[in-house]
């Protein structure tokens, strides 16, 4: 079975719900860019796909990065005189920026505060704060709690270690016909936040498992790595194999209720970049297209000017354009059944058009072939539909001079990949057109 034979059948209802589960399981783990919390993290998803988990001593170099050592914390709080915990990183991993150096002091309030994040335009929510390559420790708070502390002194601390550790990453591979590579990447170094990136590594996690089971032109390469660090180790361990990805995604952000987005590779015109640009205007639904730029996730990474590879992102709504970015509201109920299964079909759709998208030659290019006596031409006029796909023939036949790709044929003609991927079996059945061997 092929994804195209797949993607009518979906119950994306279903599937939308199964992705929110693990999005829930998932939620709790203290993840930061290293740590215990990855390994769990990483342990979840191989119950679903078979994972390899990659083990990355700290101090390695990678490029012009050094793995860090790796960082796990077990309990950080704020004490009050009474003793009482009012901050409590049992409560919220999110209380603690990722990465604190361990503390154990007794501090004034205004001594304090030197340590303390707060979002005083949501002063109901925790924001997220992260200080990897500085040391550094600090509690982030809702506003409105900081407001209500009286002067005083309290009793920090911040239960955390720093080991010579590991730098812990996840990769499947999916063999297909073909050695030239699909990657699909996304980052699970966040703590309690959802849509980023739960959504991207439930999005990612759902996407392999599904074509698991299908027979795949492409082989598949899956990544559940730390941002940035992540990437750049990956990069840095697998050089020469990079040349072999022929396309990929960076995945993040896919589950919150806004329009899909895809920014392009920093290549502009990269076959993944028109694939996704057409999924996204044949869905129907509202979308929007972001230029490259190197600011954002992962992409930032494969599209340095060194690797230069085909790889855009795909999201919803960009990072730090939805107020709940980066605070203790993205929250699973912030992310939307919908949207995930919305998401879920449409990257199912961009790899469909990739998987079929080809050259073919035009086996009779002097002069239109005769469609008619093939059958392939309606002698009495037909409806729209029956048009539409004469048209769709047209088109095909037309530009199948070994230049033009069927996903240049469709953005050229107007019409849907589908329809153009349809028109090109019939004639490629009928002999008209024959697989450019280029
Ligand atoms: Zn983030």
């Amino acid at each position: 079975m092929k994804i195209s034979d797949i993607e009518k059948g979906l119950n994306l209802a279903e599937i939308g719900d199964e992705m929110h589960r693990l999005i829930a399981d998932l939620y709790p783990i203290c993840r930061s860019i290293t740590g215990n919390g990855v390994r769990e993290t990483l342990a979840m998803l191989k119950t679903r796909i078979p994972l390899e988990v990659h083990e990355v001593p700290s101090g390695t170099r990678v490029f012009d990065w050094t793995v860090p050592k790796e960082w796990n914390i077990t309990d950080a709080y704020i004490k009050n005189d009474e003793g009482e915990r009012i901050v409590d990183f049992r409560k919220s991993n999110l209380h603690v920026v990722s990465y604190s150096v361990p503390v154990k002091a007794r501090l004034r309030l205004n001594e304090l505060k030197e340590h303390v994040f707060t979002l005083p335009e949501h002063p109901d929510w925790i924001p997220y704060r992260t200080s990897y390559y500085k040391e550094n420790w600090g509690f982030c708070l809702s506003h409105s709690q900081w407001l209500g502390l009286k002067d005083g002194e309290y009793d920090v601390c911040i239960d955390s270690r720093f080991d010579e550790g590991h730098l812990s990453y996840g990769e499947y591979y999916l063999k297909g016909e073909r050695p030239e590579e699909v990657l699909l990447s996304c980052h699970v170094c966040h703590p309690s936040l959802s849509n980023d990136n739960l959504s991207g590594i439930a999005l990612v996690a759902f996407i392999a498992k599904y074509l698991s089971q299908l027979s795949l032109r492409y082989s598949y390469r899956f990544l559940f790595i730390p941002g940035t660090i992540g990437s750049i180790t990956w990069l840095s361990l697998n050089e020469a194999h990079a040349l072999r990805i022929k396309h990929g995604l960076v995945v993040a952000g896919v589950g919150d209720p806004g329009k899909s987005t895809y920014k392009k590779s920093r290549r502009g015109d990269a076959e993944i970049d028109k694939a996704a640009i057409r999924a996204l205007r044949d869905s129907g639904s509202d979308y929007e297209i972001q230029e490259f730029s190197p600011y954002g996730y992962d992409e930032r990474q494969f599209c340095s000017p060194g690797f230069n590879l085909p790889v855009g992102a795909f999201m919803r709504t960009p990072h730090g354009r939805y107020p709940e970015y980066h605070t203790s509201a993205d929250n699973p109920s912030f992310v939307q059944p919908q949207s995930l299964a919305d998401s879920f079909a449409k990257c199912l759709s961009v790899l469909n058009i990739l998987e079929n998208n080809r050259t073919y030659q035009n086996q009779n290019p002097k002069c239109e072939p005769q469609l008619g006596k093939r059958g392939l031409y309606r002698t009495i006029g037909g409806s729209k539909d029956v048009k539409l796909n004469e048209l769709a023939m047209l088109w095909v036949l037309n530009l199948s001079d070994g230049n033009h790709t069927l996903l240049d044929i469709a953005d050229r003609s107007g019409l849907e990949f589908g329809l153009i991927k349809d028109a090109s079996d019939i004639l490629l059945e009928r002999g008209l057109l024959r697989e450019d061997p280029g």
